[in-house]
Order: C-alpha cells, then sequence, then structure tokens
C-alpha cells in the first residue's frame, strides 16, 4: 500500500499549505482575523470553493453564506454525509481552528477520487460562516440557519460600527428573510461528522494524533452582582465593613471548591470593582460565571450550591447579592453508533491498539451542537500544540493530519 500512504502523506501536506493559505486572508495585516460577511468572509468562500471545484466537487453557497461543496454518488436517491467546520476566526485568532475540519474533508475527496472509490451516499463539505459569533456576537449563525433555529430577532443584532445584521447581509447579497430557504431536510441526511482541533492538551498528554469526542459540554453563565459599602481605608474597623471585593473573592474560591468537587469546569473570568482605588473600600464588585459540563444534572446540582453558598456569603458579610442567568445551552451528546464508527476507524488506521478508541469531552461549543438538532452527529479531535487555541500560536503537526485523513478514509469506506 506504498501508494495510498505517499497519496495520504501528500495530502496532508496540502493540508498544512492550504491552512497556511486561508490564514492569510484576513481584515488585518498583522493578524488573522475573519469575520461574518466581510469581503474576506467571501475571499475565503471563493478559495474553498476552488479547491472543491478541483476535486470534481459541485459547489454552491447557501441563503446565510456557508459554502458547499458536493461529490456525488453515482446513486441520485442517496442521503448526504456531511463534513465541515466554520471557516471564521476570532480576532488574532488561529490557522487550524475550524479551517481544519473543511480542508482535511477536500483532502479526503482528493484521496477518494485518486482510488477511485465509488461512495453510497454523497459527500457534502461544508464551511460555516459564522461559528464564533465575533461580529455579531451570537454564536453558530451559519449551523443554525440550516436548522430551522434562525430567529426574527437576531436582524437587529449589530456589530462594532453599529451595521445590524440585516444590512450586513444586504452588503453581501443575502436576504435575511430568506435564511430559512437554506434549512436542511433531515431525511437528506446520513450524519455530520466534524473534524476540529481540541483546542485543549489531553491528546497531547495522552500521547495521541487523534480522539473521539462523546459529548459537548453544555455550559450556564451568569452575572454576580454584589453591593456593599465603600468607605475610607483607614477609618472604618475591619469587622465592620462590607467590602464586596472581598466578598467576591470568598465566592469566587467556593465555586473552585465546589467545582472540583462535582468534577465540573467553573470560571470566574471577568471581574468589575467599584470604585476600583488604592485607598478606598470596595463598594461594588460585579463578576461572571461559567459552568460547564457533559452532564446537564451534575451541573444544575453544582451550580445550585455555589449560588447557596454565594447567598451565605453574602449575607454574613452584609452585601446585597443578585444572580442574573445569561446564557443556557444544555450538552449535546454524540450519537453512539458514531462515536463507536469512528473509534473503529481509529483502530483499524493503527492509531489505537485494539482496545478501542480514546474517547473525551469537548469543553468548547462547535457547530455541531446545531447539527445535532436534525440529524445524527459525531465529532473527531486533532490533537493541537499545548492545547492552544484563539491564538497565533495554535499548532498542529503534518503526521497528526496523516492520521486525521487514515481515520477519515476508514470511516467512510469501512461497511460491516
Ligand atoms: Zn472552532
Amino acid at each position: 500500500m506504498k501508494n495510498l500512504s505517499e497519496l495520504i502523506k501528500n495530502q496532508a501536506a496540502w493540508v498544512m499549505e492550504a491552512c497556511d493559505r486561508l490564514g492569510k486572508i484576513s481584515q488585518s495585516n498583522e493578524y488573522i482575523d475573519r469575520q461574518y460577511l466581510t469581503k474576506e468572509h467571501r475571499a475565503a468562500n471563493r478559495q474553498v470553493s476552488e479547491w472543491m471545484h478541483t476535486n470534481n466537487m459541485h459547489t454552491w453557497e447557501d441563503g446565510v453564506g456557508n459554502v458547499w461543496g458536493r461529490l456525488e454518488s453515482n446513486n441520485p436517491k442517496a442521503k448526504s454525509l456531511i463534513m465541515g467546520s466554520h471557516l471564521d476566526t476570532v480576532v488574532n485568532g488561529g490557522r487550524y481552528d475550524g479551517m481544519l475540519g473543511v480542508i482535511a474533508p477536500i483532502a479526503l475527496v482528493e484521496i477518494v477520487n485518486s482510488l477511485e472509490l465509488e461512495l453510497p451516499f454523497h459527500l457534502d463539505i461544508v464551511g460555516f460562516c459564522d461559528e464564533e459569533g465575533t461580529r455579531f456576537g451570537s454564536t453558530l449563525l451559519g449551523s443554525r440557519a440550516l436548522t430551522g433555529k434562525w430567529q426574527d430577532d437576531w436582524a437587529d443584532f449589530t456589530d462594532a460600527d453599529g451595521i445590524s445584521l440585516r444590512q450586513a447581509m444586504l452588503d453581501f447579497g443575502l436576504d435575511f428573510e430568506q435564511v430559512n430557504s437554506c434549512q436542511l431536510n433531515p431525511e437528506d441526511i446520513l450524519a455530520f461528522v466534524e473534524t476540529h482541533i481540541e483546542q485543549g492538551p489531553v491528546l497531547e498528554n495522552n500521547d495521541l494524533p487523534v480522539g473521539v469526542v462523546t459529548a459537548i459540554a453544555g455550559a450556564k453563565r451568569l452575572i454576580i452582582k454584589l453591593e456593599g459599602m465603600a468607605g475610607h481605608a483607614g477609618t472604618v474597623p475591619m469587622k465592620r465593613r462590607q467590602d464586596t471585593l472581598v466578598g467576591a473573592s470568598e465566592m469566587i474560591l467556593a465555586a473552585e471548591k465546589y467545582a472540583l468537587q462535582a468534577n465540573v469546569l467553573a470560571t470566574v473570568g471577568r471581574i468589575t470593582n467599584a470604585p476600583n482605588a488604592i485607598n478606598v473600600i470596595s463598594g461594588y464588585t460585579e463578576f461572571s460565571l461559567d459552568i460547564r459540563s457533559d452532564n446537564d444534572h451534575a451541573r444544575d446540582k453544582c451550580l445550585e450550591l455555589i449560588i447557596s453558598k454565594f447567598n451565605k456569603i453574602a449575607e454574613k458579610r452584609s452585601l446585597t447579592i443578585s444572580t442574573q442567568l445569561t446564557h443556557d445551552a444544555p450538552a449535546v451528546l454524540c450519537t453512539q453508533h458514531l462515536i463507536d464508527k469512528l473509534a473503529q476507524a481509529c483502530y483499524l488506521a493503527n492509531i489505537v491498539p485494539e482496545d478501542g478508541a480514546f474517547e473525551l469531552l469537548s469543553g468548547a461549543g462547535h457547530d455541531a451542537m446545531a447539527m445535532a438538532d436534525i440529524c445524527e452527529t459525531g465529532m473527531l479531535f486533532v490533537r493541537c500544540e499545548k492545547g492552544i487555541s484563539h491564538n497565533p500560536k495554535e499548532a498542529i503537526i503534518v503526521e497528526d493530519v496523516e492520521a486525521t485523513l487514515k481515520v477519515l478514509l476508514k470511516f467512510i469506506t469501512h461497511h460491516e
């Protein structure tokens, strides 16, 4: 099989080059920044579409701005296996988050063509237009358009320049009112499989190139506001203070303790403090809390304990507390038979010994979460250096892309 391994090696090298080339399409000269409905979005779609076209795929752009390619099956009534990820980036992002999941399947199509394989399904590749939500603040716009979850009030979302989503779509040549036309019929779809860099260190720590995702963590986000009494740092006795910053500190430590006990992820990532002066006791503190797990029940139970502890701390310190839920997304489980099939593909591709593929949880959200509303969904994670993402230092190695292509090839060709 020297030819096949050569072919995969060449295609893996091409994937690395293609990620570099896409990474140059940016709104900034200094870093990668490619947001929804910009001319760079258009340029990235054009580039991807050209690569798909070169590989004998029929290509189109849908009503929300996702780019598509199809490798047609000989059976016109076949369903489609959709592979893909997103082409937008965060500000100062990396070259692989999202892009790898679009480009690797294009390389897979080239391998399928070279081997003259006939697939019993259409192989569709999608490059989603807006996953990160960088421009309009709402994530998964591209994939949610396919699932009928597009909502009328999103028309008025505005970007930093005050341009509404409706207007930006018009400027791009799209019609907000027509977005639901790109809704997919679940009956036409076999499954959706997303390949994505891990964005965490688990694969690296286990010395593995790829792993199979079992679930995407659900997340709740809250804003906690504390009101106390500002006062002079030199005159108010320690025991008489209503210090919101000290209260917040105790709460943040409590959140960490309960999360560790419940094996969920809790993060306080933002804090605002007032008056925030060197010689004044803090009278107002506000902080965020992000709590995640693949088990909604465990997460909610832990959150309940945390909030109850927060209330006790506030009471003890004579602080007024208010909590506001700003985001609530349930965990999404990947489809078991796709987990099994991807795991088997890892074994057949000699990535893991017989005792099964490495399974892991996704702590970050992905387009697969939206797609799970309408079809069976699977995810393959690829090792990235030190788990770094959303950062120009994001890095993968060509050998891991080879492993990815081997697994995807086994996944689409092995049928028991
Ligand atoms: Zn991503």
